[in-house]
Order: structure tokens, then sequence, then C-alpha cells
């Protein structure tokens, strides 16, 4: 048996849980998870909020570990190496998408890392707060150890989920980007945007946020309450990634995208949005989703991060913590993820 932590109900706090992981197939990794980052997902999942929770549920998919052992076709890792399982263990590798390396958007539904359901067993799958975890090599991913490994885990959620869309559409040199909400993808954001050459604005509603959002690599700073400084910006914008997960106005920033600018959001928050469509004739703008990210696209992230040094801001806790992490998630108060120390649960 696998020690883990689950939460067995909508309204019930994670508790100590005992799960089975599956023995290793032929080519399967076993890795034993050193650290899991805490993602907004885990809290939404943990509670239903976005429905189709299964009980009990094990969150965490912002995995690092070392592998212990693998299975016989195995031939990417070997035991002792460092590795890394994001959001995704499994998909049918054959449909346009899959086959494109766009397994997040897998036609027959990508298998997520908990709350999903294994594709040949039929188990529900348990997420990264849990000591160890067996996953096919094809979505394991390859981990630098140039970097401190508990500040590497958020980048398997968090990094992927804010470059990904960077990529896709570009984001760089000569490109205004606009990030609205400061946490955990939000600050991600900040670091790979300016990275990529792209002047970066932080849009918040919280002015405590300015000194760090500058030394996150954000070259302006504009206050989201203040009427004046978003006056003053009315279509300034190429781009603006939204990662706010909670309720919040998108006329509002709609409104800050120059012609032809495209809003991407990356937070999902659990009620429908109410969008004048007016904002979006009005310049030829778009509003835009996207969702973490591929394999091939993940481990290009992650080897990009090794290279330039670039890690997530975080808070270690140990497990025994965990409520109160959410308790403080939900006021926005951790700068800016949490990362479970896995040695806590003993
Ligand atoms: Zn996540
Ligand atoms: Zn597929």
């Amino acid at each position: 048996m696998t020690k883990a932590y689950a939460a067995a109900a909508p309204d019930a706090r994670l508790t100590p849980f005992e799960i089975e992981r599956r023995d290793v197939r032929p080519q399967d990794v076993q890795i034993e998870i050193l650290y899991c980052g805490v993602c907004h997902s885990d809290l939404h999942m943990a509670r239903d909020e976005w429905g189709g929770t299964i009980y009990p549920v094990v969150p965490g998919h912002e995995i690092v570990g070392r592998v212990t052992a693998v299975g016989n076709k195995v031939t990417k890792f070997r035991a002792g190496d460092s590795a890394g399982v994001g959001c995704l263990v499994d998909s049918c590798r054959e449909c346009k998408n899959c086959r494109k390396g766009l397994e997040q958007y897998c036609k027959a539904g990508s298998v997520l890392t908990y709350n999903g359901r294994d594709r040949i067993s039929g188990d529900i799958t348990y997420g990264g707060y849990s000591r160890q975890v067996v996953v096919h090599e094809d979505f394991v991913l390859r981990i630098s150890d140039k970097q401190p490994l508990a500040e590497v885990a958020p980048l398997l959620c968090a990094g992927i989920t804010t470059y990904s869309p960077l990529r896709h559409w570009n984001i760089g040199k000569g490109h205004k980007l606009g990030v609205i909400g400061l946490g955990g993808l939000g600050h991600m954001a900040l670091k790979l945007g300016a990275s990529f050459g792209a002047e970066v604005t932080m849009l918040s509603t919280s002015p405590a946020k300015e000194a760090d959002a500058r030394r996150l690599g954000a070259h302006k700073f504009a206050l989201t309450r203040d009427p004046a400084q978003m006056k003053k910006l009315t279509g300034y914008f190429d781009y603006i990634i939204d990662t706010v997960s909670a309720e919040h106005d998108y006329n509002l920033y709609i409104r800050l995208l120059d012609t032809n600018g495209v809003m991407i959001c990356v937070g999902a928050p659990p009620t429908p949005a109410q969008v004048a469509v007016f904002g979006l004739l009005g310049g030829r703008r778009s509003l835009a989703g996207s969702g973490i990210g591929g394999i091939p696209e993940t481990q290009e992230m992650l080897d990009y991060c090794a290279e330039r040094g670039i890690t997530s801001d975080i808070e270690l806790i140990d497990i025994a913590s965990i409520n109160e992490a959410y308790t403080r998630m939900l006021k926005s108060d951790v700068r800016y993820r949490f990362v479970i120390d896995m040695a806590s649960l003993a």
C-alpha cells in the first residue's frame, strides 16, 4: 500500500489515506514522489467545484521525484533518474491531436493524473499527494538536476499552462502582454513572458503586489481598481493572459486589448462568465482559452527553464498543513506556490 492524503467528500478535510498503485507494466516508470505542488485545480477537484469528482480523491499534478523501478520495455528512464509527472498520465496516442503532441486535447479524452480512469484497468487515478506513482514512460518528463527539485515541481502545471499559450501565439519581442492575477500561474506568466522578450504589465487588484511583480519580471504595474489607470490602458495590449480562477469581470479587460488583440484564459472559474460581445466586435478582438500543454511541449518548457534558470517561487509545507494551505490559497496568501515536501508523509 502507498501512503497518501485524500478528501472523502466535497466538504471534508484532506486526511491520511492508503492507496494501491498498480504493478509496473512493461513500459511503466515507478517514481518515489519527493515534492508535489499545490494547484488551484486540486482545491476545485477536492471540493467538487467543477462537478464529476470521484471520492475519495487524491489530488496533486505537479509531481517531481526519483525513479525507483522501470518496466522491462522502458527505454527513456533508469532507476535513480529525476523525473516529473504533470496533469496527464495517458491518452489514446492515435487521434490527430495526440499525433501532434497535443495529448491534453486528446479526442478520446486524456487520462488525468487524478480523478481520471486508467485506460487498461479502469481504476480511478490518484495524484501526487502520495509517496509513489506508476506512470507509462511516454507521460513521464525528464527533470534536470541543476535546479532545486521542489521549485521545479510547479512547472509541471503552472509552468506549462502559461508557457503553452505564450508559444502558441508566439508572444515575445515587440508585444505588449498583460497578466491578470499574481498567483501560481500569474507569477510564471510574468517570468516566462519577460524571458520571451515581451513588455509585461501586471494587472492586479492589490498595490501590495507591485514590488514582487516587478521582481518577477513585470515592466509595468496597473491597479485594476483604479479607473484612471485602466482608462489609460484602453486598447493597449496585444495579448492578455488571464490566470484568475475566481469569478471576475472579463469585459473590464477585453477593452484593454488593441485591434486584433487576444485575451487568453488559463484560469477556470466554476461559473460561466457574462461577456459583452460588442467588446470583441470593436477591434476584432478574441477571447481564447488554453489548457495545460502536451508532453513534447512540457519537456521543451522544462528544458527551457533549466537552461534559463527559471523556477517557481515556492513555500515548502508538510502534508499535514494541506488544509490550512487551501484556506490560505483562497485568500491568495501564498508566494507563489505551495509545494508539499513528501518526506513529511511518513
Ligand atoms: Zn494544476
Ligand atoms: Zn488522442
